[in-house]
């Protein structure tokens, strides 16, 4: 994939990452005629459709798909693999549930379930349309070095570019931002994430459920055909006991914990754990740098909001720099980074104390409080306007 040949390179923008986030904001700012670089350290594997999904998958949002679709990549992920959904359930004791279904502010779906390598493999197909973008893969920073009016990067294939603006998009543990010194608040949630694939008997369903517990929640999401994800919250130590069993005892253990609807006769085909993390970079800019997507914030992955936050970051930061462009004003400045933070600083904030507000108060076993909760997810239930507005916030719009 490497397109190296030039040792000395100079570009308008150079983006650290060439994961969903990177890739994204590479093909939206050579859209704007800016010359950009793309530095990945890993090459996705090429897609066939004969490989075993992957356990990496996201719940894409309708605002996901319209920037996918403006960008170029939605095409390209239809013709590899992605299911749509059209109903999202949620509730704790049974009989107290919310339901949330595209019918009801007439959309035809409420998004799609897509592998997170099929998002990126499509949007490197899009990449390749543009002159003005250049893909560096395999290659690693070496040395980051301040010049005037910029930054100069040492790679490790030997390459030397300089750039007026360098992206993070290099994820939760982001070079670039540790180099820039913006720091985080954050911290560990006590619960981790597995992460199962499973056969089912029936093809795919449309309706992607989850039901909390106070060992947090238990989740599927469907796949392309007779497959679903389902994702096991619970404390590090069981999830981590979970994870050394072998396919067959982790299918009787996931009969025991997750809900009836489940149907039982399902395989195992593969599992994996994440730690959960919740970070938030205290600022997205320094001069001639600017942060986005995990690398700014990683949020509890219980509604599913993580990328589609990042490509919201990556749809602001496009406008901003689309609407200097038409200015004709400079597209690098610190005042144009800030506006860049302010559209997106308290949304993002926002959507993690909302997830952290679930986690807490779910994860509580006080009969007054389940009691409560439950209530409100009945309430909750009730088709009203501000039940339609919650299921177009969920949907990005
Ligand atoms: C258990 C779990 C479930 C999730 N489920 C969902 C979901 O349903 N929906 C959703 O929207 N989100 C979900 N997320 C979150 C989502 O996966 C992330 O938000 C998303 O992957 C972030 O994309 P990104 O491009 O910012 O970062 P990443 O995906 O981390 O990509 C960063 C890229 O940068 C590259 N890189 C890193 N460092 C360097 C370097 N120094 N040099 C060169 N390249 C480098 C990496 O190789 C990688 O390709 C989930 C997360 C977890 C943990």
């Amino acid at each position: 994939m490497s397109q190296h040949q030039n040792q000395f390179l100079t570009k308008d923008v150079v983006i650290l990452g060439g994961g969903m986030v990177g890739a994204a904001t590479a093909i939206g700012l050579a859209q704007l005629g800016l010359s950009v670089a793309l530095v990945e350290a890993f090459e996705p594997k090429a897609f066939s459709p004969e490989q075993p999904l992957d356990l990496r998958v996201s719940a894409i949002s309708v605002a996901s798909e319209k920037l996918l679709e403006r960008l170029g990549a939605l095409e390209a992920i239809a013709s590899m693999r992605q299911v749509a959904y059209k109903g999202l359930e949620t509730w704790e004791m049974e009989g107290f549930i919310t339901q949330f279904h595209s019918d009801q502010i007439g959309a035809t779906h409420l998004g799609h379930i897509v592998e997170n390598r099929v998002i990126q493999l499509a949007l490197w197909q899009a990449c390749k349309g543009y002159d003005n973008l250049q893909l560096i893969c395999p290659a690693k920073v070496s040395q980051f070095e301040r010049i005037d009016n910029g930054i100069k990067l040492h790679l490790d294939n030997q390459q030397i570019i300089e750039t007026r603006l360098l992206v993070g998009a290099d994820g939760a543990n982001s070079q670039v931002r540790q180099w820039a010194g913006i720091g985080i608040t954050g911290w560990d949630y006590a619960q981790s994430a597995m992460l199962i694939n499973i056969e089912t008997e029936l093809p795919e369903q449309d309706v992607t459920w989850q039901q909390f517990t106070p060992k947090g929640p238990r989740s599927l999401l469907p796949l392309p055909g007779n497959n679903a994800s389902l994702v096991w919250y619970d404390d590090a130590n069981r999830i981590a006991q979970l994870s050394s069993l072998n396919s067959t005892a982790l299918a009787e253990q996931i009969k025991q914990v997750f809900p009836q609807r489940l149907d039982r006769s399902f395989k195992v085909i593969n599992h994996g754990c994440f730690k959960l993390t919740r970070r938030h970079a205290q600022r997205y800019y320094d001069d001639n740098l600017v942060i986005l997507g995990d690398a700014a914030h990683t949020i509890n992955p219980l509604a599913g909001q993580g990328v589609n936050l990042g490509f919201k970051d990556v749809a602001a930061l496009i406008s901003c720099f689309e609407e200097a462009i038409k200015q004709q004003q400079s597209w690098w400045t610190n005042e144009l980074l800030a506006k860049y933070q302010a559209s997106r600083y308290r949304d993002n904030q926002l959507m993690m104390t909302t997830m952290d507000l679930f986690y807490a108060s779910f994860s509580n076993d006080l009969l007054p409080l389940k009691l409560l909760r439950n209530s409100a997810l009945k309430v909750a239930n009730i088709d009203s306007p501000i039940k339609r507005q919650v299921l177009k916030y969920a949907m990005g719009l």
